[in-house]
């Protein structure tokens, strides 16, 4: 079934469906090309087509051989769309359900990957906002990399930025996934490049350990753990990396890496890390977190999606019991996974800080 989009594409196929539209297998002019044909719901919104313009440069200049290039941007009639370099392969969310963990030597290679496309989009001056593995395409048609790693892309630049339009979001919400959030944002700080070193090292320490340093719960609680707790050691992580993880997991933006040294100093440990197995990592308790998950959670999807995070949720009020749910804070956060089902919106924010 094939469907025009603008005067110069055609989509053929569906590739995939994401939270802001669905991604098509389609033609143009120079070959085959992926179209993200974005929501009925975002594109009759006018004032998000009017910022998709006014972003035409920034989307459409970066052309990094691990960023997904936006090639063209096509408002027609009801449709709006993004037009992408088309990546045969999959995305590492699905990677990681398959596998669960990764060998370090192909999880720090994508990791570098990652962060060399981040230096190409920070240099220009674009934040991601949005790293995480959902995110991250991997190439399996390329020559294969370190470890039998596939060349890592990463997509959805702008997209958070565009969706998170002030009636949106406004100034006592946050948008993001919980998850790779960095402490600064949750502390109602403007992002900056450093939170997708934050959002970077969380996803490697997920590639590494088979689940995030601080996710599991209550969204409030991930946030609350993103500002207060420290991250835990990986049995079997060689030092170096450790250092790295920790470097860039810090909590004052300024004392993590930058994207650039950041993707120099991890391909430095790839000969290290050779053939070494699969951390061998304790899955964090699953029972508590199914508990309190289904005791906290408003109704509605889970905020990872069908997986259940292998941590229990940890009370917001020291002292207090995950599973109390009468308490001020948790029934004066109101989380709302309707309109972006992966990025989370969350009012109240002042509630989850006073209670820090
Ligand atoms: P999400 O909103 O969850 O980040 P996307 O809308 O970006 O998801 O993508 C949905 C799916 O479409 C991805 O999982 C991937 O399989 C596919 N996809 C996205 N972009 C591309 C691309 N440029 N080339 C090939 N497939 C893609």
């Amino acid at each position: 079934m094939a469907r025009k989009i603008g005067s110069r594409y055609t989509a053929h196929q569906i590739l995939g469906r994401g939270s802001a539209g669905t991604v098509w297998l389609g033609e143009g002019p120079e070959g085959p090309v992926a179209i993200k044909l974005l929501r009925e719901d975002l594109a009759s919104d006018q004032e998000l087509v009017g910022r998709f313009v006014q972003e035409r440069t920034a989307l459409l200049g970066l052309d990094h051989p691990h960023v997904v290039s936006v090639r063209d941007l096509v408002v027609d009639g009801n449709d709006l769309a993004l037009v992408m370099d088309l990546v045969r392969g999959t995305d590492l969310r699905t990677r990681l359900d398959r596998d669960r963990r990764m060998a370090p030597e192909a999880a720090v290679a994508i990791a570098a990957d990652i962060a060399d496309g981040l230096a190409a989009a920070h240099a220009a001056g674009v934040v991601h906002r949005d790293v995480k593995p959902e995110n991250v395409l991997l190439d399996m048609q390329g020559p294969l990399g370190p470890g039998g790693s596939h060349r890592a892309l990463l997509t959805d630049f702008g997209v958070a930025k565009l969706i998170d339009t002030p009636r949106r979001t406004k100034a006592t919400k946050i948008i993001g996934t919980p998850d790779y959030l960095a402490p600064e944002i949750v502390e109602g700080l403007p992002p900056r490049a450093s939170v997708d070193i934050y959002a970077l090292a969380t996803v490697l320490y997920e590639l590494l350990a088979g689940f995030t340093p601080f996710g599991g719960g209550h969204p409030g609680a991930v946030l609350r753990r993103h500002v207060t707790e420290t991250v835990v050691p990986l049995p079997g992580i060689p030092d170096e990396l450790w250092q790295l993880l920790v470097q860039c997991l810090a909590k004052a933006p300024a004392s993590r890496l930058r994207a650039s040294e950041l993707g120099v100093r991890l391909r430095e440990l790839l000969p290290m890390l050779a053939g070494m197995p699969p951390l061998e990592v304790d899955e964090p308790d699953t029972e508590s977190a199914e508990e309190s998950d289904r005791e906290e959670r408003p109704a509605g999807p889970a905020p990872g999606g069908e997986r259940i995070r292998r941590r229990g949720a940890v009370p917001l009020v020291p002292g207090a019991k995950p599973t109390d749910s009468n308490r001020d804070t948790h029934t004066s956060i109101a989380v709302f996974m309707a309109a972006l089902d992966n990025l989370v919106v969350i009012t109240a924010l002042p509630a989850i800080q006073k209670s820090l």
